[in-house]
């Protein structure tokens, strides 16, 4: 028999894990394991192990990960064998926080691949400014220049998908007022600058995080009309987006 205090803990949260994975893969993950599919969970001293089950009938996978991250792990499907995280090792990660950490359970519960108005109309406190900016450059640390080998690739993207749901992330506890603006009107001039500046962004994710952030713009703008003369003063002559075009009440 076990006994608690040799009980192997993850390391991670769950917010970790959605912040990683991103809504849709974190999903499947809840899906699987909410349905049953993750059963004979065990561990060594630094694993945990399960089969969890398969998309076909009757077909069970043999996952670990480690309690460390998470995403250090292998799956006998076709995703694992590559080397890739899949739904398998995220579905085991979750039940293993909930299990061994419940602490650590708790769920974002607002989409992170896009963007949310906290929809409060007043204005923003010295220290909500301080705590969010001290996030924000958590946040634009993630968004870094890639000058690594092609190998490291995959991994810093993910790194820039983590930077930009905690972005949002933030972002999402603006209330609706002036200087909330001007933070993401900073935002976005920050971002266009990485951009200019080395940050690789084939796979579009920057890009569309800043749609995301302008997508926000909108919503103070709903919220409250009468922010729309204070928008269209701040917002940015973009050097390489026309920000204009995403912002609908441009005059
Ligand atoms: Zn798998």
């Amino acid at each position: 028999m076990k006994s608690s205090s040799n009980q192997l803990v993850p390391s991670y949260s769950v917010a970790d894990i959605q912040l990683d994975v991103g809504d849709h893969e974190f999903k499947k993950g809840v899906k699987i394991l909410e349905g049953g599919g993750v059963k004979n969970v065990r561990n060594d001293k630094h694993s945990f192990y399960a089969d969890v089950v398969g998309s076909k009938a009757g077909q069970w996978y043999s996952v670990s990960v480690s309690a460390k991250e998470f995403d250090r792990g292998d799956c006998t499907c076709y995703l694992g064998c590559n080397d890739q995280l899949c739904k398998h090792m995220v579905a085991l990660a979750i039940h293993v926080v909930r299990e061994f950490s419940p602490q650590g359970a708790e769920e974002i519960v607002q989409p992170l691949d896009q963007a949310v108005c906290s929809g409060e109309v007043r204005n923003i406190k010295p220290d909500e400014i301080d705590k969010i900016k001290v996030n924000i450059t958590k946040a634009l640390k993630y968004v870094k220049p890639y000058s690594g080998p092609s190998r490291t690739w995959f991994q810093y993207q993910d790194s820039l998908s983590r930077g930009c749901r905690l972005l949002l992330l933030t972002l999402s506890d603006l209330p609706v007022c002036e200087k909330s603006v001007d933070i993401i009107v900073d935002v976005l001039k920050r971002l266009e600058r990485k951009l200019m500046n080395g940050v690789d962004d084939s796979d579009g994710t920057v890009g569309g995080c800043i749609e995301e952030v302008v997508e926000l713009l909108n919503l103070f703008s709903d919220i409250n009309p009468s922010l729309i003369s204070y928008i269209n003063k701040k917002i940015p002559q973009g050097e390489m987006f026309d920000w204009h075009t995403v912002y609908q009440h441009y005059l």
